[in-house]
């Protein structure tokens, strides 16, 4: 074909492509890129690219960028500041307190901070949760860093321990949402997203649960919050409002095809048969589970019972890195305590962490496979490290041997941000500085209110 209108000007090549449109399927070959859109996901040489930027995946396997169901950016300052602590300590010791001591510029350090971190490790699509102030400022980081994110700014108004620097007017609140939802949904050409957060149960009243979930439904934007994480945590929504967590959020419209849950470890049978009903997805967060001693949902049963489960790395100190293949590694292992090594394979954690995610986060049409005239969201995986080598199933490879120091390139939207390991068009050093300042000064402002 010579129209060098149908050229691509992106190409990547000669790379072990895994489409995953389903598990097993992979082969040699090439995928074209035009103007942000997969033109061609072939097993042959693309020809008629000579105007193209060509990107080496040699010795490399080629994927959809990966997508993460659940991650806090905007708490990356704190990352190895809260170890030894489960979760309502951590929460109410450390998290809240920096939460409350952050200003406009230590937002939008902490969110660069986590997005980079992303990015360079293969995560091109995340669902993220903000703290209640200056969101603006996530989605500036959002938008200038490349990243596709679905964000939102956390809700509270209530909650023992918490700072009332964090507390806000639910109507306030809501219509502070609203805004941000109004000003970034659908920006950076549909690369942003807005979905509302309420923290969790114990953080917010009836009525701002419920103002949420009116507020998503009316404008079609994600609801993410997170629920039966720990045991305390349970026992204290029962203590307050005489239901079970998973009751307490469906009675308040917290249920439902556009609802991401994250962990969902501690649940009641019924539980799982309401959450499998209303087509609810959890958001599985095992490196989080199992630094806070939350304990370890089970993942496999709730798959048995036809709910939807993808992963998250969840907030930077509680885990503490943004990484996919730390999250991959452990799904495909911790539930053979229970289940026995076959208990979730390589490539059902790999369709957890692309096609399944892009679905849940209802953006199956966009990304999560490498098909034409999906978005060019694709990431090549070296696989020549020494954990990868010296061969067999790439997913084993990958989801087993991976590591965020494995991924040469990461392209968003057809737009190169990582090439041969190092991001494109961010001043590293410079960056660095910012976030070093940003967390000198929250921390003053901790120590100050201490
Ligand atoms: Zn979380």
């Amino acid at each position: 074909m010579s129209d060098s209108s149908f050229s691509p000007d992106l190409v990547i090549r000669n790379g072990l492509v895994l489409p995953m449109v389903a598990d097993g399927v992979h082969f040699r070959g090439e995928i074209a890129i035009r103007d942000g859109r997969i033109t061609a996901v072939s097993d042959s040489t693309i020809e008629d690219c000579s105007t193209a930027r060509i990107l080496d995946a040699s010795n490399a396997a080629v994927l959809p960028g990966f997508i993460q169901g659940h991650v806090h950016v905007v708490q990356s300052l704190l990352r190895h500041q809260a170890d030894g602590l489960e979760l309502l300590d951590w929460l109410r010791l450390r998290t809240w307190p920096y939460e409350a001591a952050l200003d406009g510029d230590g937002v939008e350090a902490a969110a660069e901070l986590g997005i980079v971190e992303l990015l360079c490790g293969g995560t091109t699509t995340a669902l993220d949760f903000g703290t209640t102030h200056d969101h603006n400022r996530v989605f500036r980081a959002a938008e200038s860093l490349g990243i596709r994110l679905v964000s939102g700014k956390t809700h509270m108004d209530i909650g023992a321990g918490a700072p009332v620097a964090l507390l806000e007017n639910p109507d306030r609140s809501l219509s502070d949402a609203f805004e941000l939802g109004q000003r970034w949904h659908g920006a950076a050409d549909g690369r942003l997203r807005y979905a509302v957060a309420p923290r969790f149960a114990l953080s917010c009243s009836p009525g701002l649960l419920r103002g949420c979930a009116e507020l998503a439904r009316a404008n079609g934007w994600l609801l993410q919050t997170h629920a039966a994480e720990n045991g305390a945590e349970v026992e204290e929504v029962r203590a307050l409002s005489g239901l079970g967590n998973i009751e307490f959020l469906d009675s308040h419209g917290l249920v439902g095809d556009d609802v991401i849950l994250a962990h969902g470890i501690h649940l009641e049978k019924a539980d799982v048969r309401r959450l499998a009903e209303t087509r609810t997805t959890i958001c599985h967060c095992p490196g989080a589970n199992l630094k806070l001693g939350s304990g370890i949902a089970d993942v496999p049963g709730l798959i048995q019972s036809g709910i939807a489960v993808v992963l998250g790395a969840d907030g930077p100190p509680c885990n503490n890195r943004l990484s996919i293949f730390h999250e991959m590694s452990l799904a495909a292992t911790i539930h053979g305590l229970r289940y026995g090594p076959t208990a979730l394979g390589p490539w059902a954690v790999l369709g957890m962490a692309t096609r399944d995610a892009a679905a849940a986060l209802h953006m199956g049409d966009e990304v999560g496979t490498l098909e034409n005239g999906k978005a060019g969201d694709v990431i090549v995986v070296e696989l020549d490290g020494w954990s990868a080598l010296p061969g067999g199933d790439p997913a084993s490879r990958i989801v087993f041997g991976g590591g965020p120091h494995m991924v040469r390139h990461v392209v968003v939207a057809g737009r190169p941000l990582v090439v041969d390991g190092k991001l494109v068009d961010v001043d590293a050093k410079a960056l660095r500085h910012r976030i070093d300042e940003a967390w000198k000064a929250t921390r003053r402002r901790m120590e100050e209110v201490q």
